[in-house]
């Protein structure tokens, strides 16, 4: 499939408002979601049909080539293919613009190309299953690439194709201001609803943007080291010398949301679910479980809109007033700690979602600032090393909140002490790159591939640490296999 390439000094980037639509406007929404999913649908069991069908000829022996023609599966084929049908499958089809049916189809061809590359062998990640129908669970979406895709001037209103001006919940102030001086390009425009109903446009920007405005100027620390917590709610913010500058807590908002998913969850439980466990079969749902369900999914919403806005926030400062920040890498294996127990994996998927949420922010907001982000290797044992003696501790469980040294006898806050292990690992690539006469470098390290901020570090530069004379060597194993800090695991 063809790539749209940005131009140079030119960023993509989305823009999310929250939609106030009306009671008309919703159900003209739900109409082109619904056409979206239609064409999908639609040309999905074509393409199947057709595929039995060739399945079927040769076994009876026929030659490819007097086979039923396949069924083409780029986008212009599809939608060639589906104009020749909406007439009959689809005879309301005028009502919905006509970029609804064009999406759904473009989600299939983007499916198809998806699974036959996964399958041939030529597309990294994971296996890739064929293309599924949509169902009316499905999640809600139309995307618009063309026609009327406007942020209008009073902040308050977006225009989309068909379905006219919307209310915005938010101001639309920061996508509008850059429009208007020329530094932002709309391309797309996504309409979807949230598992809590409620609806959102999602801008696909083209954005200029100056890279690497000085924003780090005297103010704040050189090079830190960022921890999140195991709960997931707190951020540990700590300088190679081991001070401890952040510590940023859940804020009340989040833990009273997160107090109220409990009691609603419990409470469900408590409901007619939709498995039975006497006899280990589906079945229908009461109607107030449902509508329990959709408590909770408005719940959820919230608690993560409450963290995102905190962790945007945090993730700013830290960009903007520091040149190195070092993370952990995501663990992608679901092994956060050789000695962490099953039961806690809940909570290590939460701490490991906060952790991609932190990490994908601050990638491209050090881009932005011109500070650099350093990922740890994927084995370095950042909450076991002692940040006193570089010793590391093996017997260290998720439920120490303090690390005690049985060397040193240093006891130290485990976030904090990780946080400062971190930072020393950021002190190695400062001075690794100061020692190649490049200086800091804005963003040097940060290479493109999928633009999740893999980073380049030389894996000859020694760690020096609190106590000097500990080899390097020895932190060469704790680098991890390669020696190399380096992003691994996309598991966002
Ligand atoms: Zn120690």
């Amino acid at each position: 499939m063809a790539r749209f390439e940005i131009p140079d000094g030119w960023t993509a980037q989305a823009y999310t408002f929250a939609l106030d639509p009306t009671p008309t406007q919703i159900r003209a929404f739900r109409s082109h979601a619904g056409g979206a999913r239609k064409a999908h649908n639609t040309m999905l069991a074509a393409v199947k049909a057709v595929m039995n069908q060739r399945q079927a000829e040769r076994t009876y022996g026929l030659d490819e080539d007097e086979l039923t023609p396949a069924l083409g599966w780029s986008l212009p084929a599809l939608r060639k293919q589906w104009n020749a049908r909406k007439h009959e499958v689809a005879p309301w089809w005028a009502e919905n613009s006509k970029e609804a049916y064009n999406s759904g189809l473009d989600a299939l061809a983007r499916g198809l190309d998806a699974w036959s590359k996964s399958r041939k062998g030529t597309r990294a990640g994971k296996t890739i299953g064929f293309p599924r129908f949509k169902t009316a669970k499905s999640r809600r979406s139309v995307r618009f690439t063309t026609g009327t895709i406007r942020v209008e001037t009073d902040r308050h209103h977006v225009t989309l194709p068909r379905l006219g001006r919307i209310h915005t919940c938010e101001s639309t102030r920061k996508l509008a201001r850059r429009i208007e001086a020329g530094t932002a390009r709309i391309l797309s425009a996504t309409l979807s609803e949230d598992s809590a109903g409620r609806w959102h446009v999602a801008f696909q920007v083209l954005v200029h943007r100056a890279v690497a405005v000085p924003g780090h100027v005297g103010e704040g620390e050189s090079v830190v080291g960022v921890d999140v917590g195991v709960k997931a709610d707190s951020l540990i913010v700590a300088t190679p010398d081991g001070r401890e500058l952040d510590r940023v807590p859940a804020p009340k908002s989040l833990t009273a949301a997160q107090a109220r998913l409990r009691v609603l969850q419990r409470r469900a439980a408590r409901q007619r679910g939709p498995y039975d466990p006497s006899t280990k079969t589906k079945r229908r749902p009461s109607k107030r479980w449902v509508r329990q369900q959709r408590r909770i999914g408005r719940t959820h919403a919230h608690a993560a809109a409450v963290r995102r806005d905190v962790v945007h926030k945090h993730t700013t400062a830290l960009a903007q007033r520091h040149r190195v920040i070092v993370v952990e890498t995501l663990n992608a294996s679901g092994m956060r700690s050789a000695g962490g127990s099953r039961k806690k994996g809940l909570n290590l998927a939460l701490a490991d979602a906060a952790l991609a949420q932190i990490r994908r922010m601050l990638d491209y907001k050090t881009r932005w600032y011109g500070s650099t982000l350093v990922e740890a290797g994927r084995y370095f044992p950042s909450s076991k090393l002692c940040s006193g003696c570089g010793r590391r501790k093996s017997n260290l469980t998720l439920a120490d909140r303090t690390y005690v040294c049985d060397h040193c006898g240093l006891t130290i806050d485990r976030d904090h002490n990780a946080a400062i292990n971190l930072a020393r690992l950021g002190e190695t690539h400062r001075t690794g790159a100061t020692g190649t006469g490049t200086g800091s470098s804005p963003a040097a390290t940060v290479s493109g591939g999928d633009g999740r901020g893999a980073t380049r570090e030389s894996a000859t530069t020694p760690v020096v640490n609190a106590a000097g004379e500990e080899a390097s060597t020895r932190h060469q194993q704790l680098l991890g296999e390669s020696g190399t800090v380096s992003s691994e695991g996309e598991a966002a």
